[in-house]
This record gives C-alpha cells, structure tokens and sequence, in this order.
C-alpha cells in the first residue's frame, strides 16, 4: 500500500529528512515514532503530496505521489493532529460535508452517514454542535469522517493526544475494529503504550532518518535486555558505585532513579537486599527503552 525509496526533504539548508525508505503491507498498521522534530510530521505530509520532496519517490495504494497526489489522496483517510472539524455544522453534516468534498453523491454519503455515527459511538449526537462535543468525540468523529469515501489506506497523526484514558481505549477500540477489518493504517505517536498496542511493525525516526524498524516484540528482544529493575532512594550512589557494573548488563542513572537493565534480575534483587533503604520497579523491558535508548533521554523541544 506503501513504498517509499530515499526520501529527502529540506528545508533551507537543512534536510529534515534524510533518505527514508518505508514499506507499509496492505492490511498492516504501522508506527511512526520519534521524538519532537525527528520528521513524522514532515514525512507524513509528503506521503500525502501536500509538499515536495526534494529527492525520492513514493508511491501511495499504486498511484505515484506527488506526481499525482490527487488522485492518491481519494484512496486515503487522513486524521490530522488538530480537529479541524466545521464548527457551523453539526456532527451530521461534517460528515455529508467531507463526503462532498471526495465527489460522492449526497445519497451516496448520507448512506453511510449512520454507519458511521454507530462507528463514533455518536449516533444520539447526530444532531448536536461541534462545540457541544467532548475532546474524546471530536477526535472520534473525525476518524469517522475519515472514512466516509471508505478508503484503503488511513493516516493518523498522534491520534489520541490530548485524550484521557477512557478517550484514548475509545479510540484504540475503533482502531482494532478498523484493522480487523483489513484497512491499512499508518499512525505517529509518541506514546509508547500506544505503539505496542495497535502496530504489527514500526519505524522509530530521529532526526530525519530511520534508526530501526520491525514488530515491537522483535524490536525489544533485539535492542535490549529482557528486564529492567528501576532503583531509587536513599544510598543510591552508594549502591550504584559498588554493584552496578557487577549485577547490571547496562545501567544508566537518570535523575533519582538508576536503570539496570539485566537478563538476571534475581541477580539484580539479590544485591539490593543489601541496602533495604533502596526501593525497586522490576518489569519486563518495553518499546520504551528501546525508543530512550535510540534517541536518547535529552529533552527535544
Ligand atoms: P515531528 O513531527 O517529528 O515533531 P517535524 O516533521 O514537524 O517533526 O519537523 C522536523 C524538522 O523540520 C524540525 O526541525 C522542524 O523545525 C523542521 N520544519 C518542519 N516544518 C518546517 C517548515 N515548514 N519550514 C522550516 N522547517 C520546518
């Protein structure tokens, strides 16, 4: 659905992205990751045509972009970061709206309009203003309008940022359902939890370039140690310079709390009986380290 060779992209004198090569299957959902700046945004717009690249190519569900972007786009769904819904119409009309903007008939979209208020969870809202919605409904009307020309491919960008918990489960559930029913998804997102969740297989980006790329299992098993025990507390110092290096594969202290990561943490636990002032966190690594320890714990902003 996706093929992406050496893609670059500046701005001024600066590439912001820097040679990218993707392949996204049909019925696969795939993760952009990176920290603030690395080029998902960037990256997601020249997938879609809106801007140039300067060196690449790209081709979206078989047609070329940009060369004929506009006729791509009509095979894609987008869910930009920002609601952008029309604050003059309400929940109904946003989506007959959006489906005369892809050239469907009035009929044609007003078909499926309750499909999709039932998709949203807003069928009891169809009637109501945007500005009586919730954060939660607003993003999940504006999957819904996504999907109102029924496209194969569907791009999401931070999807569930600004969401509470209950929001976010929301929208993760309606994402299953849209994988399960064999759509192609190509999200960014920088939480992790996220990631791990939805993604068969993701590309972590930082600064302009892709610095891995697999399914989230397959990404932790290669890049890290299979368990973390997170230390904290008074004689930290103390502890870490006696034992770390010995019960530690890696350890890295990081304000108040020292990372060890190990594949003996019985080894790990066993040491820290020495210091009963100490307090521990053991848990199985996550996309999480392997995400720090790729792009690093400095502050992007
Ligand atoms: P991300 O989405 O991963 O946070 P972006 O793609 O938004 O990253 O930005 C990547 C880099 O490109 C950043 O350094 C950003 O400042 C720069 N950038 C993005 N858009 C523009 C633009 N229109 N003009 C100049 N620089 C830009």
């Amino acid at each position: 659905m996706l093929k992406v060779h050496g893609l670059i992209k500046k701005y001024g004198d600066t590439e912001v992205v820097r040679g990218i090569d993707l392949h996204v299957r049909r019925g696969e959902c795939f993760g952009l990751l990176g920290p603030n700046g690395a080029g998902k945004t960037t990256t997601l717009r020249l997938l879609l045509g809106l801007i140039e690249p300067d060196a690449g190519t790209i081709e979206l569900a078989g047609i070329a972009v940009p060369q004929h972007a506009r006729e791509a786009r009509m095979k894609v769904g987008v869910v930009p970061q920002m609601d952008n819904l029309d604050p003059d119409f309400s929940v109904r009309e946003n989506l007959l709206a959006y489906g005369r903007y892809f050239g469907m008939d009035k009929a044609a979209v007003a078909a499926r309009v309750p499909a999709l208020l039932e998709f949203a969870g807003l069928a009891s809202k169809a009637d109501a203003q945007i500005a009586q919605l919730s954060g939660g409904m607003k993003r999940r009307l504006t999957l819904a309008r996504a999907l109102v020309h029924d496209p194969d491919i569907l791009f999401l960008d931070e999807p569930t940022t600004g969401l509470d918990p209950q929001a976010r489960h929301l929208i993760w559930q309606g994402l299953r359902r849209l994988i399960n029913a064999g759509k192609t998804i190509v999200l960014t997102t920088h939480f992790m939890d996220e990631a791990e969740r939805l993604v068969d297989r993701l590309a972590i980006l930082d600064h302009g370039r892709v610095m891995t790329e697999g399914a989230p299992r397959a990404l932790i098993e290669s890049h890290i140690e299979p368990a973390v025990v997170e230390v904290y507390g008074e004689g930290l110092e103390d502890w870490t310079r006696l034992h770390a290096s010995q019960v530690c594969q890696r350890f890295e202290s990081v304000g108040e709390t020292l990372f060890c990561y190990t594949d003996d943490a019985d080894r790990v636990i066993d040491a820290l009986k020495q210091a009963p002032a100490l307090r521990y966190v053991h848990r199985p690594s996550s996309l999480e380290d392997v995400f720090l320890k790729l792009t690093g714990r400095d502050l992007r902003d």
